[in-house]
């Protein structure tokens, strides 16, 4: 990583406490690792991710509908599921530094520094092996890269590294008052299952006919061993599933349909398509026929963002056979030779992105130091260019002075707005200051209501990303306003 990314990420990392995204957890406690609290912007900006997402896949679709499953599930569901056997990541220990690392990971990173430093042969010699040692499913030769390319440990400098290990990444509580006799229960590492288990309910309780998707936005808790890079690796942490369930053999066409889908959403919000890239899995999970992953270019290389997998039938029929219960569909439609379908076990295409993720990825790009130095004198201001679905506040209401009856009408113009957009009312400082605040939040207006409003009902209404001011009719400014914040700017 050069020096000015890292500088750039340490920035937004820092702009993200300071201004109310981003807390660490327990922070008055000295934190805990890996878990992070939102605050009153952070909130605000996430509630909007989710709804973005929430109205690109259920709303505006006839046949995906939302549920919203329980944290906690019958433990079979993990060993159903393949969880309780085989959701592990392969560690290796620095003897030196007594640090444990994923040995993947160290891999990838060498991968991305190969490719930073220019060094594209060895970048893509590093990752073909890489390739090969993950199909082989042989641990001991993801060691045997880590020490050929002489991969040593960021903290100890040292090559000095332990046998590769296998570690589960499940959290589990006991369930019940008497913890000696009571169930072993687990925090679920993923939201699919919780739709995978509900799918019968949903279909018939919706009369939901095949292909048709089942979605849900919830916590999902993995106890990763190496915690790093703010927001993108957590041990509490939020997906954005949905399970589309399709007919057998039309699952590579629903795959393709929705790798393009998801990435459109990802590319209204307007941020550079150059910054996004597919990344194809060469080694498939145990479930899969073919996966990808959308990757972004964060300040320290290409990291995955959302994933979509062809997860064929293996959940359900995984559930059939754990449960005892049937989880066939029947398919009514008639096939090309004329007889219906009949019963099957429905395919799944899965779309699942981290929501945390995402949210680090908006505010990176968003983040920008403007410098706005004339031949004068010097200047500069944080903004955050936040599409303006995704701002935390729309829009914010100053009185140019706190007399001569301007708060009064500030408010009056508050409450008239405030019923449909999240807004501000500031009246400490000097208007200079108070844009750059807001600025800093990312709102796209600014409203001033000066003395000539309680003449004509005007105001001034400033635009965060050109800086222009412009004086509007008062009761204007609900149109105005939601024609910048609608969904249909991102989602038409
Ligand atoms: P990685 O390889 O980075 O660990 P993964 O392949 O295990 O990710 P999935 O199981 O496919 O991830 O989960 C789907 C999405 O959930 C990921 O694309 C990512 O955005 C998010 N995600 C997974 N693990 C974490 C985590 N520990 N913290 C934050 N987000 C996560």
């Amino acid at each position: 990583m050069s020096k000015t990314t890292d500088e750039q990420f340490k920035n937004v990392v820092a702009h993200a406490k300071e201004y109310g995204f981003v807390f660490p957890s327990s922070e008055i406690y000295d934190g805990l690792s890996a878990v992070y609290d939102y605050g009153q912007n952070g909130a605000e900006l996430k509630n909007n991710l989710k709804t973005y997402w929430w109205k690109a896949m259920v709303q505006m679709n006839e046949n995906i509908v939302g549920i919203d499953s329980a944290i906690f599930m019958h433990p079979k569901i993990w060993e159903a599921s393949g969880h309780v056997g085989g959701f592990n990541d392969p560690m290796i220990d620095n003897k030196d530094s007594k640090k444990r690392y994923r040995a993947d990971q160290l891999i990838e990173d060498q991968i991305s520094a190969y490719d930073k430093e220019g060094l594209t042969d060895q970048a893509e010699a590093l990752q073909a092996a890489f390739d090969k040692a993950l199909n082989s499913d042989n641990l001991g030769s993801l060691r045997e890269l880590i020490l050929a390319h002489d991969i040593k440990d960021p903290i100890s400098g040292t090559a000095n590294w332990t046998e590769v290990r296998q570690f589960n990444l499940m959290f589990s509580t006991q369930m019940g008052a008497m913890a000696e006799n009571a169930d072993l229960v687990y925090l679920r590492p993923e939201t699919a299952q919780g739709i995978f288990v509900n799918y019968l309910n949903v279909q018939k309780s919706g009369r939901m006919k095949i292909p048709f998707g089942i979605a849900q936005i919830g916590k999902a808790f993995r106890n990763e061993v190496i915690a790093r890079q703010f927001i993108i690796r957590m041990r509490e942490f939020e997906q954005m599933e949905m399970q589309f369930f399709v007919r057998p053999g039309t699952e590579m066409q629903w795959y393709e349909h929705w790798k393009q889908l998801r990435l459109n959403w990802h590319l209204a919000l307007g941020t550079d398509a150059a910054k996004y890239r597919y990344h194809d899995h060469t080694k498939l999970a145990h479930y899969a026929n073919a996966a990808v992953d959308i990757e972004y270019d964060f300040p320290f290389g290409f990291k995955e963002v959302e994933g979509i997998h062809s997860r064929t039938d293996f959940d359900l029929s995984q559930h059939q056979k754990h449960s005892g219960k049937k989880m066939q569909y029947f398919d009514p439609e008639l096939g090309e030779d004329g007889k219906p379908y009949g019963n099957y076990i429905p395919y799944v295409i899965e779309t699942s992105i981290g929501l945390d993720r995402m949210f680090l990825l908006t505010l990176i790009n968003a983040y920008e130091e403007e410098d706005l130095s004339t031949a004068e004198k010097q200047d500069s201001r944080t903004v955050l260019r936040l599409h303006p679905c995704l701002a935390p506040v729309k829009a914010a209401i100053f009185p140019l002075t706190k007399k001569d009856g301007l708060p009064e009408k500030a408010r009056e113009i508050m409450a008239n707005l405030k019923t449909e957009f999240n807004l501000q009312y500031e009246e400490k400082d000097a208007i200079g200051k108070r844009y750059r605040r807001q600025d800093a939040i990312g709102t796209p207006f600014c409203i001033t209501v000066d003395h000539q409003t309680l003449e004509d009902n005007t105001v001034t209404i400033r635009h965060r990303d050109t800086m222009a001011q412009e004086r509007v009719p008062a009761d204007q400014l609900d149109r105005i306003i939601g024609d910048l914040v609608s969904w249909n700017n991102v989602l038409r």
